[in-house]
């Protein structure tokens, strides 16, 4: 305890149920509070700056406010996020705290050093972080330099004592002395010697300043908080991480292009092979755009037979067919305000292709069996893994209806054109596919990376995240190895490469050289035999390796 010496029922308060936070990243918390990890040198540095910016005595001033106000706040945010025993205990818990933040080692005072009358509190500072900054930092002082940590301890308990309590250091390591000796004292206390340093306290305005904070802070989440509620309900599938890996020059690019074409209304044409993610690049240019609020509709038109297709799209009235019990807006109605994203556009009949172009021409669509158009407002992105422009020339696609889609056209690139998405998206899929199946599976071997980087992949990322959620679910340990990947992915040796790799064939040399080597366990004898040439070619090449980018 820090600032009692007697026993206090504390031990509740437990850093892992103060602090909260998601092991694969976000905002952390304290206390219910968002909280950062910072190190210890970050602060010193802003020390380092606030002391050349106002000079010592200005630092000084500022700090103590701020761990006055931190304290402060502290104590308020304590005070409601737990059913406290007893207001005792709460009052205790700063200390408590103050240890569990890490800043200082607290520990009781064993005999007093203090003349007058006796302290509110007293407490060692064993191991304060504070004077370590500034002994690396600035150097030794002539003073005492824990001005946060004072500070923090004089906003805490005056604020739980409904009275002023300020706390200074009568010993600190920071000009030497062998551990921070703090105490804490009504004003009226202080012997006329220390009251000067009192001064660092001055709070004019401060409380009014607190109070304009949290309210301000309350505000914040609650926005936050209805913005969260609004993205769960408009996104149909939210459990997917709509996030698009973009480690490859390749993708940054697919990813620069639809955040500027967010920012317009054109229609958007997605290319690509089948499973390369088109949706998520639909999905990321409607989140990036001014439609973000509304819905994005996503239809299939390769799912639907032509009539079924029509009037999911267009809607219908009672009546207009077998089946058509009741009238219905279709998807175009639905998503008004919002995008429409059509996938495997290039599957739609001729018919339903005149349709479509009439929409994307007045916006306006006629639901089946109806004589009278309505007005949508609906962004229209389509993807296609056809080569459209084969189709158009082949017939199959009019020709007015592809350039009206391909205002813009984002291609995206297949996974083996951008080796370097594998290994960041397999760690995402990992993560999402253990929470699926609430399986421990953290990692890859080394081993398993390799096979994951060689393989092909012609199923693109939906092959990837299928192999690795089998991988998860297969598994035995807490490491993805070979033999849990699919046999595909685990054989795929060197000559599964593609045309598609942008290698050079020195690059495709090296690489089966030295896999190849690895097949022969490092033995150059068998392996220079296999490839069929001489061991001293084999060394030769090797040499000439070493000290270069290794492959992959
Ligand atoms: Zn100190």
């Amino acid at each position: 305890m820090l600032y009692s010496h007697s026993e206090m029922k504390l031990d509740d308060l437990d850093l892992r149920e103060l602090f909260t936070f998601d092991p694969s990243g976000g905002v952390m918390r304290f206390a219910g509070d968002r909280a950062l990890i910072m190190d210890t040198v970050a602060l010193g540095l802003l020390r380092r700056t606030l002391i050349d910016a106002v000079g010592a005595d200005g630092a000084r001033g500022i700090l103590t406010r701020f761990g006055y106000a931190h304290g402060h706040r502290t104590a308020t945010t304590l005070k409601n996020a737990f059913p406290w025993d007893s207001p005792e205990e709460w009052r205790l818990a700063g200390g408590r705290l103050h240890k569990l933040q890490g800043l200082v080692v607290p520990a009781p005072v064993t005999s007093t050093l203090v003349s007058g009358p006796a302290p509110f509190v007293e407490s060692l500072w064993h191991d304060s972080y504070e004077a370590e900054q500034h002994l690396i930092h600035v150097g030794r002082s002539q003073e005492p330099v824990c001005w946060t940590q004072c500070g923090f301890a004089s906003g805490y308990l005056s604020y739980v004592n409904q009275r002023e309590i300020f706390c200074l250091e009568v010993r600190c390591r920071g000009r030497g002395d062998a551990v921070c000796h703090m105490v804490g004292r009504p004003r009226e206390d202080w012997s006329e010697e220390l009251a000067p340093q009192l001064a660092y306290f001055d709070m004019t305005g401060l409380d009014e300043t607190l109070d304009e904070i949290t309210r301000k802070l309350r505000q914040a989440e609650k926005q936050l908080r209805s913005r969260r509620q609004q993205l769960a309900a408009y996104r149909a599938d939210a459990d997917e991480d709509r996030n698009v890996t973009a480690k490859s020059p390749a993708m940054a690019e697919v990813v620069a292009l639809a955040e500027r074409v967010a920012k317009v209304d054109s229609t958007v044409l997605i290319t690509g092979e089948s499973g390369v993610g088109k949706e998520r690049v639909a999905h990321l240019i409607h989140e990036r755009s001014a439609r973000a609020p509304r819905a994005l509709v996503a239809v299939n038109c390769g799912a639907l037979p032509e009539n079924l297709l029509e009037s999911e799209l267009f809607g219908h009235v009672k009546g207009s067919f077998t089946g058509a019990t009741q009238d219905r807006p279709g998807l175009f109605e639905e998503a008004s305000g919002g995008t429409l994203f059509l996938d495997e556009i290039g599957e739609v009949s001729p018919a339903l292709q005149v349709r479509l172009l009439r929409a994307l021409q007045e916006h306006e669509v006629r639901r089946v069996g109806e004589n009278t158009n309505r007005h949508v407002d609906v962004r229209v992105i389509a993807a296609t893994n056809r080569n459209l422009a084969e189709e158009v020339a082949a017939g199959r696609f009019r020709e007015d209806l592809y350039y009206r889609l391909r205002v813009v056209e984002i291609a995206v690139p297949p996974l083996r054109e951008r080796r370097e998405d594998i290994l960041p998206l397999a760690r995402i899929l990992l993560a999402s596919a253990a929470r699926k199946t609430k399986c421990k599976v953290t990692s890859f071997t080394p081993a398993a990376v390799e096979q994951l980087q060689r393989y092909a992949w012609p199923g693109n990322v939906r092959e990837l995240e299928n192999a690795i959620e089998r991988a998860a679910v297969m598994g035995s340990g807490s490491r993805i190895d070979v033999d849990d990947l699919p046999s595909e992915v685990g054989s795929a040796s060197a000559s599964s490469w593609t045309a598609g790799d942008k290698r050079t064939l020195a690059d495709v040399e090296r690489d089966y050289i030295q896999a190849v080597l690895k097949a022969n366990d490092g033995n150059r004898a068998k392996a220079a035999a296999q490839l069929s040439i001489a061991p001293a070619t084999l060394y030769r090449k090797l040499a000439s390796y070493r000290g270069k980018r290794t492959s992959r």
